[in-house]
């Protein structure tokens, strides 16, 4: 029996999914599959350098599965590189995070699925005074994180 694995909450849809080393013909070129989840580690960890906690939180599951999640990514990845493999990112136990929203006017907040576009309006007061909620901000501390 196999237990059903709680699914990891993503907050970036990658626009690339397939990376190919120049000059290895196709038929000697071993492939690496990186799941969606495991890209989102590495996003979170390397690139918006949250620390493990907190990047754990941020896709809803244990510090201890975030960790093996994000050295399973970077072993996977290692080996494209050193190896000259092909990655292709597919898959994996993930679902998209919704983007949360909140309007000034009447206070209540509520959430969105990605991919909708924004919304026009608030859903009960139809108050067009509505902005992302603040906890729902996460992309917008890169810049000063990027400071040295
Ligand atoms: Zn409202």
């Amino acid at each position: 029996m196999v237990r059903p694995r709680k699914s990891r909450r993503v907050w970036f849809e990658p626009g690339i999914t397939y990376f190919k080393p120049r000059g290895v013909p196709l038929a000697d070129l071993e492939e690496v599959s990186l799941a969606v989840d495991e890209l989102e580690a590495i996003r979170l960890n390397d690139v918006e350098k949250l620390e493990q906690k907190e990047a754990a939180e941020k896709m809803n599951i244990s510090q201890p599965t975030f960790h093996r999640l994000l050295e399973s990514a970077k072993k996977k990845i290692a080996d494209a590189l050193v190896n000259g493999k092909a990655i292709k990112i597919h898959g994996g136990n993930y679902e998209m995070a919704a983007r949360r929203f909140e309007c000034y006017d009447c206070g209540i907040e509520w959430e969105e699925p990605y991919g909708t576009g924004r919304p026009g309006k608030c859903p009960k007061c139809s108050s067009t005074n509505i902005h992302r909620a603040l906890g729902d901000r996460g992309y917008a501390r890169r810049g000063r994180r990027g400071r040295i």
